[in-house]
């Protein structure tokens, strides 16, 4: 699995990682065998939230880690409403205790929200201090957000902004991912299948990225997955609950598209004109 710099932080982190958004919903066995089917192939980036079946899949995601911990790049994230200093502080001991572990590799405020982002940041400070996350980031975040947060925090403190991406949706393009780039920021990609919405094969689209595939050897999730990474710092999360489907999405991170495949993918899927906010889920 190819591993880029995350962002300022440098870390390696594989360029495909592991989603967890539902997973509560699927058969248990078969998520847990998903998500260490996941590590064994190298996609140690897990992304899960404290709102993610109420708490219920970050427990399932600290059984599949149990005597892993140190292979994972973990994500994790608080709510909102959770924001103030003092609820940012609480909700991330609870998300430590449902994961069972004593550290989290990165932890985002899951969008914008009503209390000040100052608490919000200077609770994140706090738990870099306290070694109970290494780095901090955001998620939905626009321009405006962001040059609001890196003003507040400084610079080099925001590891990371999550947002939607997919072929069908390429907005950051425009602005979040140029800005995110100059300032060192990683990007992740989430709903890099449009969760679940992935363009039929019969569709004039979805017709390019099969025979792309066809062609690559590969599968149409792979070629989405390769053109989404295909600048470094940018990484993607998608989720599969299927261990078959992890193993498929792992291909995607070994998959290098030509400039020509990256450039028919692009007048397939065009970008679109740029428009007012951010798109989220
Ligand atoms: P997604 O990854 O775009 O799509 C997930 C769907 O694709 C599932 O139905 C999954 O099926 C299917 N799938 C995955 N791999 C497949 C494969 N190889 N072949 C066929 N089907 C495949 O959707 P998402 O869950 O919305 O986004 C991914 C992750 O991003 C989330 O899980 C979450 O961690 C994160 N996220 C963050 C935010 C945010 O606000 N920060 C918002 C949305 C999502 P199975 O599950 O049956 O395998």
């Amino acid at each position: 699995m190819v591993r880029h710099p995350f962002g300022w932080t440098g870390v390696p982190v594989p360029v495909i990682g592991l989603g967890t958004w539902n997973l509560e919903r699927a058969d248990r066995a078969e998520a847990l065998a998903a998500l260490r089917q996941g590590l064994d192939a190298g996609l140690t980036h897990i992304d899960t939230a404290e709102m993610y079946g109420r708490g219920r899949v970050e427990e399932i995601v600290g059984e599949a880690i149990a005597g892993r911990r140190d292979e994972v790049f973990l994500v994790s994230k608080v709510l909102p409403q959770n924001a103030s200093f003092a609820g940012v502080l609480r909700a991330c001991d609870a998300s430590l205790r449902r994961l069972e572990t004593d550290r989290l590799d990165l932890y985002l405020l899951h969008w914008p929200g009503q209390h000040p982002l100052e608490q919000t940041i200077a609770a994140f400070e706090q738990l870099v201090r306290d070694g109970k996350t290494r780095f901090y980031g955001v998620s939905n975040f626009d321009v405006a957000d962001l040059e609001r947060a890196v003003a507040l925090a400084g610079a080099e403190r925001i590891a990371c902004n999550q947002v939607l991406y997919h072929l069908e949706e390429r907005a950051i393009e425009h602005a979040v991912l140029p800005w995110c780039d100059r300032h060192g920021i990683a990007v992740v990609a989430y709903s890099p299948f449009g969760s679940g919405d992935f363009p039929s094969a019969r569709s004039p689209r979805g017709r390019v990225l099969a025979e792309i595939a066809e062609a690559r050897g590969a599968t149409p999730r792979q070629v989405a997955l390769a053109f989404l990474v295909r600048r470094a710092g940018v990484f993607a999360i998608p989720k599969a609950a299927r261990p078959a489907h992890v193993r498929d999405n792992a291909g995607g991170g070994a998959l290098t598209l030509s400039a020509e495949e990256e450039a028919r993918l692009d007048r397939a899927f065009p970008r679109g004109r740029p428009r007012r906010g951010l798109p989220t889920l």
